[in-house]
């Protein structure tokens, strides 16, 4: 099977094509119609399987054509002046939690790509990096969100910087390494502040491993009808 037989927006079709793969790897042969039909999924992959792709290409995919709709209205970046006008939160319509600021670069590096010509506008936040540029990229707009756990949580409990209100996709990519770093307490909190204040709320678990901490975390949020890889 191919990406042209995947059912994709041409927009999105293009932007696959521009990041010249031709082929699909077997976990985005898996991933992006299961996604694409609006299962919840849990997924064993290793970093090299093009698991970043399996799940950012069918959610962008549908959301592309909502975004308008879904997205937080923005402030118009010529005339925002941060610091003077009243500060503007941002509200994703997807998290993606990873355990690295490395791998977080990488997998906006790659929404970037991905989000060409969409209105969806892709932000990253990290431990250990600036947080007021970070904060600033956030008022500018943010519908996707990479985010490593630690940063995710701090600008959650902070007033007027982050809501998961219009959460639709949280994507738990390498969930096996922040389990392993003991971040299962945040993630209960960011799994569950997602789940409460948006109902319909799709989630996604990558994993290189599947432990059983990681099977606990998918046995509480994942729905029934999610698809099991191997
Ligand atoms: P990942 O497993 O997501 O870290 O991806 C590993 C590498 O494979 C990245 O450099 C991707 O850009 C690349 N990649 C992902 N999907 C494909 C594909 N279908 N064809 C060629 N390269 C790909």
């Amino acid at each position: 099977k191919q990406f042209e037989d995947a059912g994709l927006h041409p927009v999105m079709l293009k932007n696959v094509q521009l990041s010249g793969y031709s082929v699909p790897t077997p976990i985005q042969r898996y991933c992006i119609p299961a996604i694409g039909m609006g299962h919840d999924v849990i997924a064993i992959a290793q970093t090299g399987s093009g698991k970043t792709a399996a799940y950012l290409i069918p959610i962008f995919n549908k959301l592309m054509g909502r975004a308008k709709k879904l997205a937080a209205p923005r402030p118009n970046p010529a005339t925002y002046q941060p610091g003077i006008d009243p500060p503007v939160r941002a509200e994703p319509l997807v998290v993606i939690v990873c355990p690295a600021r490395e791998l977080a670069i990488q997998i906006f590096n790659e929404a970037r790509k991905f989000c060409y010509r969409t209105m969806l506008r892709p932000c990253v936040i990290y431990g250990g990096g600036p947080m007021r540029e970070q904060i600033a990229q956030l008022q500018k707009g943010c519908d996707i969100l990479v985010a490593s756990p630690g940063r995710l949580i701090d600008f959650i409990d902070r007033p007027h910087i982050l809501t998961l209100r219009r959460l639709r996709y949280m994507v738990i990519d390498e969930a096996d390494e922040m389990l392993h770093d003991d971040w299962s307490e945040e993630f209960s909190k960011i799994l569950s502040g997602g789940e409460q204040e948006e109902g319909n709320v799709k989630y996604m678990l990558f994993s290189a491993t599947f432990p059983k901490a990681a099977r606990d975390l998918a046995k509480i949020h994942l729905a029934e009808t999610h698809v099991r890889l191997r």
